[in-house]
């Protein structure tokens, strides 16, 4: 027997921009629909008219395609699907599964005062739920839920979870004025659309239950569930706006790869034995819900610049300065210009965290007016000794233009130290900073190289 395709889906609802921990929890389903050749769905949730904007779709869809996150089969709206959920509704009202409400906002407020004032949690106390004949008034549809026994979830990450029958209310599925509800929704879109697997957010646990038995009412079978835990800032506290860039487009203008932060975001929550960086490739490889820890896990925004280092290492030249171009409209096609710049390249690589610390920090190389940081150009080429300096051009001007390699340059240098017994910094700090303005530069050779002779003589001589 073949068994079932996997389905898993993403629901987003566009009341906000995709925050990290959604995208977390769209690429477990989509990992996991991609280990087992599945679908992976994508589907808005747009039902709450008033706080659903179009932007924050237009946002969420760009952020999904920018983390590589391909939906398959149709983009599903619910706004478009009103009357899908309404035949389910009509459906369950007459197997006796729903019934009428006709109870007024004056009597659900009292009855949940009397509630309160007897210590009781509010619930609806089912007055409408045996009626014997309609009455010609306003009315909701509520769902008639076992009176006692328990629903267990049987969560793929939280293990069994047990939720009494009595604490769940007969809860509305189709309001006064015909519009389905949350809970309702939800489930007649994930059996409608074959969801093998529900993997979402632990902070809709306790929606489970109530969503279990709207589909046992329907006489449907249970798809499995996998409640993934929350992400914490690093106060402990969950994740949110406090805590700096929680909007996955915010990852992406501060210079972030999708890579990293798809990297990033899986490894919280989930491990493959001592394996750091991944793939996407190996994702799809390796990703299960057997790995997935049960408690929350703390976004470190260092160990995400580390994450990101190391894919900008394994990123080809061209498609990473494509990127930094498109994000910051710099223009680096300089770093085509011969071995020198890409030596220069591969250096920088290695040393950035964020691509975006390249608006500033390549400039020297990029033109030849760049902004200079005055404390080390006080420090360094106010105080230069002269004799140095004009020993230091000769040294440099003797090698030729077309062997200004960083061996042949810092090299000379070096001998030029040995031989009069000047201590290497004497040399290297003023020239590292009359080249790149500042202290914290790639390696000096390196920087030689990529200027070429010309301009480097001309900075020194400045
Ligand atoms: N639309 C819900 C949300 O954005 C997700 C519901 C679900 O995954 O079941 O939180």
């Amino acid at each position: 027997m073949t068994s079932p395709k996997i389905v898993t889906r993403f629901a987003p609802s566009p009341t906000g921009m995709l925050h990290v921990g959604g995208a977390r929890t769209a690429l477990f389903s989509y990992f996991f629909a991609r280990r087992h050749s599945g679908d992976f769905l994508l589907r808005i949730e747009d039902t709450d008219t008033e706080r659903s904007k179009k932007e924050y779709e237009v946002e969420i869809l760009e952020s999904m395609k920018w983390l590589g996150l391909e939906w398959d089969r149709e983009l599903y709206y619910q706004s478009k699907r009103f009357d899908i959920y309404r035949d389910f509704a009509r459906q369950l009202l007459k197997t006796g599964h729903a019934y009428k409400c006709y109870c007024t906002t004056t009597e659900l407020d009292e009855m949940r005062k009397t509630a309160e004032k007897n210590g009781q949690k509010p619930m609806y106390d089912r007055r409408c739920r045996n009626l014997t004949a309609d009455k010609s008034l306003p009315f909701v549809l509520r769902l008639k839920l076992p009176l006692d026994g328990t629903t267990v979830v049987s969560d793929l990450i939280h293990g069994d979870v047990t939720f009494d029958n009595k604490e769940i209310d007969d809860f509305i599925i189709l309001r006064s004025n015909d519009t389905p509800t949350y809970n309702f929704t939800v489930v007649v879109d994930d059996i409608e659309m074959k969801v093998s697997h529900i993997i979402r957010g632990d902070d809709h646990l306790n929606n489970t239950p109530k969503q279990i038995l709207i589909m046992k009412a329907c006489g449907f079978s249970i798809p499995k569930f996998a409640h993934v835990p929350m992400i914490l800032g690093p106060d402990k506290v969950k994740l949110s706006k406090r805590h700096g860039a929680v909007a996955v487009t915010q990852y992406r203008e501060q210079g972030y790869l999708p890579e990293a932060l798809v990297n990033h975001l899986i490894r919280l929550g989930w491990s493959h034995g001592d394996q750091e960086i991944f793939s996407k490739d190996d994702l799809i490889k390796t990703f299960d819900l057997e790995h997935c820890g049960k408690s929350a896990s703390v976004f470190e925004v260092g160990k995400l610049d580390w994450i990101n280092n190391q894919h900008i290492q394994k990123k080809n030249d061209l498609d990473l300065r494509t990127t930094a171009e498109n994000l910051y409209g710099l223009d680096l096609s300089k770093f085509n210009d011969g071995v020198g710049a890409q030596k220069l390249f591969k250096a920088l690589k290695e040393r950035t965290q964020k691509l975006s610390e390249w608006k500033d920090s390549i400039n020297w190389f990029l033109g030849d007016s760049f902004e200079k940081d005055a404390k080390a150009v006080d420090e360094n080429l106010k105080a230069w000794n002269p004799e140095i300096k004009a020993a230091v051009i000769q040294t440099l001007l003797n090698i030729p233009a077309s062997d200004f390699t960083s061996e042949r340059t810092f090299g000379a240098l070096k001998t030029l130290a040995q031989e009069k017994s000047w201590k290497i910094p004497q040399l290297a700090k003023p020239v590292r900073v009359a080249l790149t303005g500042t202290l914290n530069s790639p390696d000096l050779g390196i920087c030689m190289e990529a200027l070429g002779s010309e301009r480097v003589i001309s900075r020194l001589t400045r």
